[in-house]
Protein backbone atom coordinates (compact mmCIF):
# COMPACT_ATOMS: atom_id res chain seq x y z
CA UNK A 1 0.00 0.00 0.00
CA UNK A 2 1.38 3.54 -0.98
CA UNK A 3 1.87 5.55 1.71
CA UNK A 4 -0.66 9.10 0.89
CA UNK A 5 1.12 12.48 1.00
CA UNK A 6 -0.65 15.05 2.22
CA UNK A 7 0.12 17.34 -1.29
CA UNK A 8 1.31 20.92 -0.04
CA UNK A 9 4.26 19.65 2.58
CA UNK A 10 4.59 16.54 1.02
CA UNK A 11 4.31 15.12 4.84
CA UNK A 12 1.99 12.37 6.31
CA UNK A 13 -1.20 13.66 7.30
CA UNK A 14 -0.16 12.32 10.80
CA UNK A 15 2.74 14.37 11.17
CA UNK A 16 2.26 17.61 13.36
CA UNK A 17 2.34 21.19 11.61
CA UNK A 18 6.20 22.29 11.40
CA UNK A 19 5.32 24.66 14.06
CA UNK A 20 5.03 21.69 15.97
CA UNK A 21 9.03 20.50 14.86
CA UNK A 22 9.94 23.64 16.76
CA UNK A 23 7.84 22.61 20.34
CA UNK A 24 9.67 20.80 22.54
CA UNK A 25 7.96 18.49 25.31
CA UNK A 26 8.18 19.65 28.62
CA UNK A 27 11.49 18.78 30.26
CA UNK A 28 10.50 18.00 33.51
CA UNK A 29 7.30 15.78 32.73
CA UNK A 30 9.11 13.58 30.15
CA UNK A 31 11.67 13.04 32.62
CA UNK A 32 8.51 12.25 36.04
CA UNK A 33 6.89 9.91 33.21
CA UNK A 34 10.39 7.55 33.13
CA UNK A 35 10.62 7.90 37.61
CA UNK A 36 6.52 7.00 37.55
CA UNK A 37 7.73 3.78 34.99
CA UNK A 38 11.12 3.31 37.46
CA UNK A 39 8.94 3.02 40.34
CA UNK A 40 5.80 1.23 38.73
CA UNK A 41 8.95 -1.63 37.88
CA UNK A 42 9.78 -1.75 41.85
CA UNK A 43 12.64 0.38 41.86
CA UNK A 44 12.89 3.07 45.12
CA UNK A 45 13.62 6.46 43.40
CA UNK A 46 14.28 9.58 45.62
CA UNK A 47 12.10 11.67 43.65
CA UNK A 48 13.95 15.25 43.93
CA UNK A 49 12.19 16.01 40.39
CA UNK A 50 8.83 16.82 41.07
CA UNK A 51 6.84 20.15 40.29
CA UNK A 52 4.88 20.27 43.82
CA UNK A 53 5.08 19.84 47.28
CA UNK A 54 2.38 16.91 48.74
CA UNK A 55 0.57 18.13 51.48
CA UNK A 56 -1.74 16.49 54.27
CA UNK A 57 -5.36 17.53 52.61
CA UNK A 58 -8.45 16.06 53.24
CA UNK A 59 -10.19 14.68 50.17
CA UNK A 60 -12.93 16.73 49.64
CA UNK A 61 -16.56 15.50 50.46
CA UNK A 62 -19.48 17.62 48.17
CA UNK A 63 -22.21 16.70 50.12
CA UNK A 64 -22.36 20.07 51.84
CA UNK A 65 -22.03 22.82 49.44
CA UNK A 66 -24.42 24.93 48.52
CA UNK A 67 -26.53 23.41 45.69
CA UNK A 68 -26.01 20.15 46.82
CA UNK A 69 -29.28 19.39 47.22
CA UNK A 70 -30.81 16.30 47.91
CA UNK A 71 -30.72 16.13 43.89
CA UNK A 72 -26.92 16.27 44.51
CA UNK A 73 -26.48 19.28 43.14
CA UNK A 74 -27.48 17.54 39.56
CA UNK A 75 -30.57 19.96 39.59
CA UNK A 76 -28.80 23.11 40.74
CA UNK A 77 -25.50 23.24 38.99
CA UNK A 78 -22.62 21.40 40.44
CA UNK A 79 -22.27 19.00 37.81
CA UNK A 80 -22.28 21.57 35.09
CA UNK A 81 -20.62 24.50 33.36
CA UNK A 82 -20.30 27.64 35.46
CA UNK A 83 -19.36 31.12 34.10
CA UNK A 84 -16.47 31.33 31.68
CA UNK A 85 -15.07 34.38 34.07
CA UNK A 86 -14.98 31.93 36.65
CA UNK A 87 -17.27 30.84 39.88
CA UNK A 88 -18.69 34.59 40.88
CA UNK A 89 -17.55 33.39 44.83
CA UNK A 90 -14.18 32.26 43.71
CA UNK A 91 -13.63 35.50 41.51
CA UNK A 92 -14.90 37.29 44.73
CA UNK A 93 -12.29 35.34 47.03
CA UNK A 94 -9.52 35.56 44.54
CA UNK A 95 -9.50 39.52 44.54
CA UNK A 96 -10.51 39.92 48.47
CA UNK A 97 -7.21 37.84 48.40
CA UNK A 98 -4.98 40.45 46.37
CA UNK A 99 -6.55 43.29 47.83
CA UNK A 100 -5.97 42.31 51.16
CA UNK A 101 -2.56 40.65 51.16
CA UNK A 102 -1.01 42.91 47.95
CA UNK A 103 -3.19 45.84 47.81
CA UNK A 104 -3.87 45.21 44.63
CA UNK A 105 -7.35 46.58 43.71
CA UNK A 106 -9.50 44.13 41.58
CA UNK A 107 -12.46 44.12 40.32
CA UNK A 108 -14.07 40.57 40.76
CA UNK A 109 -16.49 41.61 37.65
CA UNK A 110 -14.08 42.39 34.78
CA UNK A 111 -10.15 41.90 36.35
CA UNK A 112 -10.36 38.30 36.84
CA UNK A 113 -10.91 35.32 34.67
CA UNK A 114 -10.34 31.75 36.78
CA UNK A 115 -9.39 29.24 34.11
CA UNK A 116 -8.42 24.99 34.51
CA UNK A 117 -4.82 25.98 35.88
CA UNK A 118 -2.44 28.97 35.59
CA UNK A 119 -0.52 26.63 32.74
CA UNK A 120 -3.07 27.84 30.09
CA UNK A 121 -3.73 31.57 31.77
CA UNK A 122 -0.33 32.14 30.41
CA UNK A 123 -1.04 30.64 27.17
CA UNK A 124 -4.45 32.55 26.48
CA UNK A 125 -2.68 35.69 28.16
CA UNK A 126 0.11 35.35 24.95
CA UNK A 127 -2.60 34.28 22.49
CA UNK A 128 -4.76 37.29 23.19
CA UNK A 129 -1.57 40.02 23.28
CA UNK A 130 1.34 38.09 20.50
CA UNK A 131 1.39 39.07 16.78
CA UNK A 132 2.86 36.33 14.92
CA UNK A 133 7.30 36.80 14.86
CA UNK A 134 6.30 39.52 18.05
CA UNK A 135 9.14 38.92 20.92
CA UNK A 136 8.64 38.03 24.18
CA UNK A 137 11.63 38.54 27.02
CA UNK A 138 12.17 35.79 29.26
CA UNK A 139 15.12 35.45 31.96
CA UNK A 140 17.01 32.47 32.75
CA UNK A 141 16.32 30.23 34.43
CA UNK A 142 12.87 30.66 33.24
CA UNK A 143 10.01 28.21 34.32
CA UNK A 144 9.85 25.66 30.93
CA UNK A 145 6.60 26.43 29.70
CA UNK A 146 6.74 29.60 28.70
CA UNK A 147 9.40 30.03 25.71
CA UNK A 148 7.37 26.74 24.26
CA UNK A 149 4.24 28.69 24.70
CA UNK A 150 5.59 32.03 23.40
CA UNK A 151 6.19 29.59 20.21
CA UNK A 152 2.76 27.73 20.33
CA UNK A 153 1.57 31.32 19.57
CA UNK A 154 3.61 31.82 17.00
CA UNK A 155 5.81 34.71 18.68
CA UNK A 156 9.68 34.42 19.60
CA UNK A 157 10.92 33.81 22.77
CA UNK A 158 13.89 35.93 23.96
CA UNK A 159 15.79 34.11 26.46
CA UNK A 160 18.76 36.05 28.43
CA UNK A 161 21.23 34.45 30.07
CA UNK A 162 20.92 33.80 33.91
CA UNK A 163 24.12 35.87 34.83
CA UNK A 164 22.81 39.20 33.08
CA UNK A 165 21.30 41.77 35.39
CA UNK A 166 17.92 42.37 35.22
CA UNK A 167 18.94 45.92 35.05
CA UNK A 168 20.39 45.07 31.48
CA UNK A 169 17.41 43.35 30.03
CA UNK A 170 16.47 47.10 27.79
CA UNK A 171 19.31 45.08 25.46
CA UNK A 172 17.23 43.06 24.90
CA UNK A 173 13.97 45.30 24.05
CA UNK A 174 13.49 45.42 19.87
CA UNK A 175 10.69 47.25 18.27
CA UNK A 176 9.19 43.65 18.17
CA UNK A 177 9.14 43.17 21.51
CA UNK A 178 5.83 42.92 23.22
CA UNK A 179 6.24 41.39 26.90
CA UNK A 180 8.55 40.15 29.41
CA UNK A 181 7.59 37.09 31.29
CA UNK A 182 8.75 36.67 35.16
CA UNK A 183 8.20 33.96 38.13
CA UNK A 184 8.18 35.27 41.01
CA UNK A 185 9.18 33.60 43.63
CA UNK A 186 11.26 32.06 40.78
CA UNK A 187 11.03 27.83 39.89
CA UNK A 188 13.27 26.89 39.34
CA UNK A 189 15.88 28.97 41.75
CA UNK A 190 13.90 30.33 44.49
CA UNK A 191 14.56 34.02 43.66
CA UNK A 192 12.21 36.68 45.10
CA UNK A 193 12.29 39.77 43.39
CA UNK A 194 13.07 43.18 45.38
CA UNK A 195 10.99 45.68 45.48
CA UNK A 196 13.73 47.72 43.73
CA UNK A 197 14.21 45.28 41.00
CA UNK A 198 10.25 45.26 40.50
CA UNK A 199 10.29 48.85 40.01
CA UNK A 200 12.67 48.87 37.60
CA UNK A 201 10.75 46.42 35.64
CA UNK A 202 7.40 48.41 35.33
CA UNK A 203 9.71 51.11 34.67
CA UNK A 204 11.56 48.73 31.77
CA UNK A 205 7.76 47.70 30.62
CA UNK A 206 6.29 51.07 31.05
CA UNK A 207 8.99 53.15 28.74
CA UNK A 208 8.82 51.18 26.01
CA UNK A 209 5.10 50.00 25.73
CA UNK A 210 5.18 46.40 26.69
CA UNK A 211 3.66 43.88 28.92
CA UNK A 212 5.16 42.74 32.27
CA UNK A 213 3.24 39.17 32.60
CA UNK A 214 4.35 38.53 36.46
CA UNK A 215 3.76 34.19 37.32
CA UNK A 216 3.07 34.42 41.09
CA UNK A 217 2.54 30.86 41.46
CA UNK A 218 4.69 30.45 44.60
CA UNK A 219 3.51 33.75 46.27
CA UNK A 220 3.15 31.62 49.82
CA UNK A 221 6.32 30.38 49.67
CA UNK A 222 8.77 32.88 50.91
CA UNK A 223 9.53 32.84 54.38
CA UNK A 224 8.13 34.75 57.24
CA UNK A 225 9.55 38.36 57.36
CA UNK A 226 10.73 38.47 53.98
CA UNK A 227 9.25 41.42 51.88
CA UNK A 228 6.98 40.11 49.01
CA UNK A 229 5.32 42.57 46.30
CA UNK A 230 3.23 41.53 44.30
CA UNK A 231 3.95 43.38 40.47
CA UNK A 232 0.06 44.29 40.34
CA UNK A 233 0.98 46.57 43.48
CA UNK A 234 2.80 49.03 41.21
CA UNK A 235 0.39 49.12 38.48
CA UNK A 236 -2.81 49.07 39.94
CA UNK A 237 -4.74 50.41 37.10
CA UNK A 238 -3.42 48.05 35.31
CA UNK A 239 -1.50 49.35 32.71
CA UNK A 240 0.61 46.60 31.63
CA UNK A 241 0.60 44.14 34.36
CA UNK A 242 -0.61 40.86 34.28
CA UNK A 243 -0.54 39.04 37.52
CA UNK A 244 -0.87 34.98 36.82
CA UNK A 245 -1.72 32.80 40.05
CA UNK A 246 -3.14 29.02 40.39
CA UNK A 247 -4.31 27.02 43.53
CA UNK A 248 -1.95 24.38 42.59
CA UNK A 249 1.04 25.34 44.60
CA UNK A 250 -0.34 27.43 47.49
CA UNK A 251 -3.32 25.36 48.41
CA UNK A 252 -0.94 22.32 47.35
CA UNK A 253 -4.53 20.75 44.94
CA UNK A 254 -2.41 20.87 41.78
CA UNK A 255 -4.65 18.02 40.13
CA UNK A 256 -7.90 20.30 40.79
CA UNK A 257 -6.90 22.42 37.57
CA UNK A 258 -7.79 26.02 39.27
CA UNK A 259 -5.83 28.91 38.01
CA UNK A 260 -6.28 32.55 37.67
CA UNK A 261 -4.92 35.78 35.83
CA UNK A 262 -5.94 39.41 37.01
CA UNK A 263 -5.20 42.21 34.56
CA UNK A 264 -7.12 45.32 32.77
CA UNK A 265 -10.57 44.53 31.54
CA UNK A 266 -9.88 44.88 27.99
CA UNK A 267 -7.36 42.06 27.92
CA UNK A 268 -9.45 40.53 30.01
CA UNK A 269 -12.71 40.21 27.56
CA UNK A 270 -10.25 39.30 25.10
CA UNK A 271 -8.98 36.41 27.28
CA UNK A 272 -12.02 35.02 27.97
CA UNK A 273 -13.13 34.53 24.05
CA UNK A 274 -10.42 32.00 24.52
CA UNK A 275 -11.44 30.25 27.66
CA UNK A 276 -15.25 30.18 26.40
CA UNK A 277 -13.49 28.49 23.12
CA UNK A 278 -10.60 26.12 24.63
CA UNK A 279 -11.50 25.64 28.59
CA UNK A 280 -15.49 26.87 28.92
CA UNK A 281 -14.65 26.93 33.11
CA UNK A 282 -12.42 25.95 35.62
CA UNK A 283 -13.75 22.42 37.37
CA UNK A 284 -17.72 24.05 38.91
CA UNK A 285 -17.57 21.68 41.33
CA UNK A 286 -13.76 22.06 42.80
CA UNK A 287 -14.67 25.55 42.35
CA UNK A 288 -17.36 25.78 44.45
CA UNK A 289 -14.96 24.03 47.24
CA UNK A 290 -12.26 25.86 47.16
CA UNK A 291 -14.54 29.44 47.15
CA UNK A 292 -16.73 28.20 50.50
CA UNK A 293 -13.08 26.59 51.97
CA UNK A 294 -10.74 29.14 50.62
CA UNK A 295 -9.59 30.28 53.76
CA UNK A 296 -9.49 27.20 55.65
CA UNK A 297 -7.61 25.07 52.97
CA UNK A 298 -4.94 27.90 53.01
CA UNK A 299 -4.74 27.94 57.30
CA UNK A 300 -4.09 24.43 56.78
CA UNK A 301 -1.51 24.35 54.01
CA UNK A 302 0.21 27.73 55.36
CA UNK A 303 1.90 25.52 58.34
CA UNK A 304 2.76 23.18 55.94
CA UNK A 305 4.08 25.72 53.24
CA UNK A 306 6.37 26.84 55.83
CA UNK A 307 7.92 23.44 56.79
CA UNK A 308 8.92 22.68 53.21
CA UNK A 309 10.48 26.63 52.73
CA UNK A 310 12.50 25.80 55.98
CA UNK A 311 13.52 22.32 54.67
CA UNK A 312 14.43 24.05 51.44
CA UNK A 313 16.65 26.70 53.28
CA UNK A 314 18.07 23.91 55.08
CA UNK A 315 19.12 21.75 52.58
CA UNK A 316 20.78 24.75 50.67
CA UNK A 317 23.01 25.26 53.91
CA UNK A 318 23.60 21.68 53.43
CA UNK A 319 24.22 21.63 49.96
CA UNK A 320 26.97 24.85 51.06
CA UNK A 321 28.46 22.82 53.40
CA UNK A 322 29.29 19.49 50.62
CA UNK A 323 30.39 22.28 48.68
CA UNK A 324 27.71 22.61 46.07
CA UNK A 325 26.72 25.88 44.84
CA UNK A 326 23.49 27.00 44.36
CA UNK A 327 21.91 30.04 42.69
CA UNK A 328 20.19 32.68 45.53
CA UNK A 329 17.10 32.14 46.33
CA UNK A 330 15.58 31.29 49.63
CA UNK A 331 11.12 30.86 48.70
CA UNK A 332 9.79 28.04 46.77
CA UNK A 333 10.47 24.14 47.57
CA UNK A 334 13.57 24.61 44.29
CA UNK A 335 16.88 24.24 44.66
CA UNK A 336 19.16 25.54 41.69
CA UNK A 337 22.20 23.62 42.17
CA UNK A 338 25.73 24.15 40.19
CA UNK A 339 27.74 20.95 38.78
CA UNK A 340 30.78 22.50 39.88
CA UNK A 341 34.07 21.04 38.11
CA UNK A 342 31.36 17.66 36.85
CA UNK A 343 32.36 17.34 33.10
CA UNK A 344 28.89 16.41 32.14
CA UNK A 345 26.37 18.41 31.04
CA UNK A 346 23.16 18.82 32.98
CA UNK A 347 21.18 15.96 31.40
CA UNK A 348 23.37 13.35 31.20
CA UNK A 349 24.17 14.08 34.83
CA UNK A 350 19.92 13.89 35.90
CA UNK A 351 20.48 10.71 33.49
CA UNK A 352 23.35 9.27 35.35
CA UNK A 353 22.14 10.06 38.88
CA UNK A 354 18.90 8.21 38.16
CA UNK A 355 19.87 5.02 36.65
CA UNK A 356 23.26 4.77 38.88
CA UNK A 357 22.19 6.32 42.31
CA UNK A 358 18.20 6.03 42.16
CA UNK A 359 17.49 10.21 42.43
CA UNK A 360 15.96 11.95 40.23
CA UNK A 361 16.51 15.56 39.63
CA UNK A 362 16.09 17.74 36.79
CA UNK A 363 18.45 18.84 34.08
CA UNK A 364 19.36 22.63 34.46
CA UNK A 365 18.72 22.89 30.61
CA UNK A 366 15.47 22.75 30.90
CA UNK A 367 15.32 25.80 32.43
CA UNK A 368 17.42 27.76 29.40
CA UNK A 369 20.49 26.98 27.56
CA UNK A 370 22.55 29.34 30.44
CA UNK A 371 21.94 26.78 32.70
CA UNK A 372 23.38 23.75 31.55
CA UNK A 373 25.90 23.93 34.43
CA UNK A 374 23.05 23.54 37.10
CA UNK A 375 20.27 20.97 38.08
CA UNK A 376 16.88 21.54 39.52
CA UNK A 377 16.64 19.80 43.57
CA UNK A 378 12.82 19.63 44.51
CA UNK A 379 12.23 19.12 48.61
CA UNK A 380 8.52 19.09 48.57
CA UNK A 381 7.88 15.38 47.89
CA UNK A 382 10.66 13.54 49.87
CA UNK A 383 11.42 13.37 53.81
CA UNK A 384 14.64 14.94 55.09
CA UNK A 385 16.82 12.13 55.23
CA UNK A 386 16.03 11.26 51.95
CA UNK A 387 16.42 14.51 51.03
CA UNK A 388 19.84 14.41 52.68
CA UNK A 389 20.58 11.62 50.82
CA UNK A 390 19.54 12.21 47.09
CA UNK A 391 21.69 15.43 47.29
CA UNK A 392 24.88 13.39 48.64
CA UNK A 393 24.64 11.23 45.98
CA UNK A 394 24.34 14.56 43.78
CA UNK A 395 27.39 15.82 45.18
CA UNK A 396 28.96 12.31 44.83
CA UNK A 397 28.29 12.25 41.12
CA UNK A 398 29.99 15.60 40.91
CA UNK A 399 33.48 13.72 42.46
CA UNK A 400 33.28 10.78 40.13
CA UNK A 401 32.83 12.93 37.04
CA UNK A 402 35.50 15.78 38.22
CA UNK A 403 38.98 15.91 36.31
CA UNK A 404 41.39 14.10 38.98
N1 LIG B 1 4.00 28.61 36.80
C1 LIG B 1 5.02 28.01 37.41
C2 LIG B 1 6.21 28.80 37.76
C3 LIG B 1 4.95 26.64 37.71
O1 LIG B 1 5.99 26.05 38.33
C4 LIG B 1 3.81 25.92 37.34
C5 LIG B 1 3.67 24.43 37.59
N2 LIG B 1 4.80 23.72 37.76
C6 LIG B 1 2.77 26.59 36.71
C7 LIG B 1 2.90 27.93 36.46
C8 LIG B 1 1.53 25.89 36.25
O2 LIG B 1 0.73 25.56 37.27
P1 LIG B 1 -0.79 25.17 37.09
O3 LIG B 1 -1.11 25.08 35.64
O4 LIG B 1 -0.94 23.88 37.80
O5 LIG B 1 -1.56 26.29 37.73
Amino acid sequence: MTTYLEPRTGRSPMHGSTLMDRVGQALSIKHNNLVYEMRAAGRDVITLSLGEAFFDLKVPTFGDLEGAGADGGGGTGLHHYSHSRGLPELRAKLAGYYQDKFQVPVDPDREIIVTAGSKVAIYMVLLATLEPGDEVIIPEPFWLSYPEQVRLCRGVPVMVPQDVSIYDLHRYVTPRTRALIINNPNNPSGRVYSEAELAALHDLVHDNGMLLIADEAYNEFVPPGQPFRSCGAFDPDKEHTVTVNSMSKNYGISGWRIGYVLSHPRLMDAVLKINQHLITCAPTILCRYVAEHFDDILEHTRPQIQRVVALRNEVAGQLDALGVRTLPGSASFYLFASLGTSMLDSTAFADRLLRDSGVSVVAGLAYGESCDRYVRISVGTESPERVARGIAAVRDLIDATSPR
